[in-house]
Order: structure tokens, then C-alpha cells, then sequence
């Protein structure tokens, strides 16, 4: 059977980590960290992130702020809440909770971002610093497939990895990352010819598609590290993208839905907040 990735003890691991880095930042500097979150509109499903996030910030010893704007608000209003963040000194991260509401157009809104605040890593000069290597925030679910792979001693350099997903949120920043470990990257989509034979290449197999239990254990390579991002709501609850219960009889490693990839996201959310009053003030 394979090895659990497990990612909500791995999340833990990652808030302890933050938490007593982000007390040095606070002693050697005087400055505690702080992450905003912004809300546009009452969606249930976006308060509780939201409020999730919040507390986790808190936790960890970093300050939190939230701004909520009606689901009303127009476009003119959520970019001036954006741009007073970004002049405001106590907030090193800035989230913008996704999808906005109604009418309202997230690009511009994200662009808006001081690339500096950008802990969500969406903004197109974040994006570039990644393509390029340089030093720069990284998307957080992306992030927290790579510190899961780390966690469990899982080889990147020289590694067959194959994602299946190519979004901005997801697949193509996985990618990266995965590259410039120096593993051997494909990427993979919904025109991908013969989907399981690239698939049973992969030493590392990482499942960003959103398509209930789609990767089956008849596509993974035996003894390859299977990292599971989909969540998806079904009748028989939440399921990932990866058919647990065949792919862990294949598998060396997997991560479980719930519980794996999921949790990790706001791990890394901290952490790039964190990383963002660093490169601040560096
Ligand atoms: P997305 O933007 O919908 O992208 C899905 C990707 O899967 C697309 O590139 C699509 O290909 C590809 N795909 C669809 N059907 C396929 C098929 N039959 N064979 C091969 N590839 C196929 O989704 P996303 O935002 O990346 O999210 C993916 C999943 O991760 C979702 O379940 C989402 O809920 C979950 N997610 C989880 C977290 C987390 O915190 N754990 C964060 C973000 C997302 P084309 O480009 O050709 O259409």
C-alpha cells in the first residue's frame, strides 16, 4: 500500500515553521507581518475561507485585516479598496477572494495588486518571476504540492512528472516549479493523445483537471508519488481527481481527498505572507 502524503499534518508542520519564523521578522524588524483579505459580496462558500484565513493569520502570530464590500460595489470601488491597501504599510499580503461577484472583472482587479503584496502570486509579475526563476511569490496550492513532495522525500531532480491540468492557478505554475527542480516535465490536457500512457511515464503525477476520480490505478506507473489537487463536490461527498481506492494500490505515494493538497493552501498562504514582508524589507 502506499505512503499517505498526509497534508494536514504537513500543513501543521508548515504554520509551526511560519509561526516561529514570523516572531524572529517581528523581533529583529519591529514589524508584525499582515495579510488583507477582501470580500466582494455574502458568498457562504467565500465568508468561510475567508474567515479560515483570518484566523490561521492570527495563529501564527501575523496581523489580519479584512475589508467586506457589498456584493454591489462597483468596479471602481473594489480597485480603490485594492489600491489603499497597497499604500498601507501594515499589510504585506493582499487576497483578493475569487470569483468576484456579479459583473465585476477580477483581471484588472488583480493587476492592481502591488506585485510585492501579491501572496495569491496571480499578478503578471509574478507570473514572469516564476517563468524566469527569479525571486518572487509563487501561487499557494502549487507551492504546497511542492511542500508535500519535499515532506515526503519524494525526488524531483531527474523525476518523469506529469501534470494533468494546464490552468494559471494550478497546472502551469506546478509545472514550473516541478522544472526548476530539474524534474522532466510534461504537461498534459484535455487534447492530450492517449492521456494514460503519458501518465504511466510518471515518476510524480500531479492531478489538477476537476474531474471526479478521472486518474484510475491502471494509469500510474507502480511506485510513483500521486499528488492529488481536484476537489470535487458529489453525491457520495468530496472526491479528488484521482481514484484513491485503485491508484494507492499502484502508487508508492498519494495524497488523500480531503486532507491532502486542500489543507496546505492557507500553509502556504502564510507562508508567502511571510515571505512578503521579507522581500519588503530586504
Ligand atoms: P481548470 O481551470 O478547470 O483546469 C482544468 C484542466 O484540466 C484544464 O487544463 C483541462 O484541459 C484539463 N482537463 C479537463 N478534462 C480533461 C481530460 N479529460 N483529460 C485531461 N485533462 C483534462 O481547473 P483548476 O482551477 O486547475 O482546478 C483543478 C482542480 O483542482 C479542481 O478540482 C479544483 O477544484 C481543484 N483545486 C484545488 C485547490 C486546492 O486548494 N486544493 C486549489 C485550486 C484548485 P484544457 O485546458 O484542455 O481544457
Amino acid at each position: 500500500m502506499a505512503t499517505v502524503m498526509d497534508g494536514k499534518r504537513t500543513s501543521e508542520l508548515v504554520r509551526e515553521r511560519v509561526s516561529g519564523e514570523a516572531a524572529e521578522f517581528v523581533s529583529a524588524t519591529g514589524h508584525t507581518p499582515g495579510l488583507v483579505t477582501i470580500l466582494v459580496g455574502e458568498d457562504p462558500a467565500s465568508q468561510v475561507y475567508v474567515r479560515s484565513k483570518g484566523e490561521r493569520t492570527r495563529e501564527v502570530g501575523m496581523a489580519s485585516f479584512h475589508e467586506q464590500l457589498t456584493a454591489t460595489a462597483s468596479q471602481d470601488e473594489v480597485e480603490s479598496a485594492v489600491a489603499r491597501w497597497n499604500a498601507d504599510d501594515r499589510v504585506d499580503g493582499i487576497l483578493v477572494q475569487l470569483p468576484l461577484p456579479g459583473d465585476l472583472d477580477s483581471k484588472p482587479v488583480l493587476e492592481l495588486i502591488d506585485p510585492s503584496k501579491d501572496v495569491d502570486g496571480f499578478h503578471p509579475v509574478s507570473v514572469g518571476r516564476l517563468v524566469a526563476n527569479q525571486p518572487g511569490l509563487r501561487p499557494c496550492t502549487p507551492l504546497g504540492v511542492m511542500e508535500l513532495l519535499h515532506t515526503y522525500e519524494i525526488p524531483v531532480t531527474g523525476a518523469e512528472a506529469v501534470v494533468v491540468g494546464r490552468s494559471d492557478i494550478v497546472g502551469k505554475p506546478v509545472a514550473l516549479l516541478l522544472l526548476h527542480e530539474s524534474a522532466t516535465v510534461t504537461i498534459t490536457h484535455s487534447r492530450t493523445r492517449d492521456l494514460a500512457e503519458v501518465t504511466r511515464r510518471a515518476d510524480i503525477l500531479v492531478a489538477a483537471i476537476g474531474r471526479p476520480q478521472m486518474i484510475t490505478g491502471d494509469m500510474i506507473k507502480p511506485g510513483a508519488a500521486v499528488v492529488d489537487v481536484g476537489i470535487n463536490r458529489t453525491d457520495a461527498g468530496l472526491v479528488g481527481d484521482v481514484d484513491y481506492e485503485s491508484a494507492s494500490e499502484v502508487a508508492g505515494a498519494i495524497t488523500p481527498v480531503p486532507g491532502g493538497v486542500g489543507p496546505m493552501t492557507i500553509a502556504m498562504l502564510l507562508s508567502n505572507t511571510l515571505e512578503a514582508a521579507r522581500l519588503r524589507r530586504a
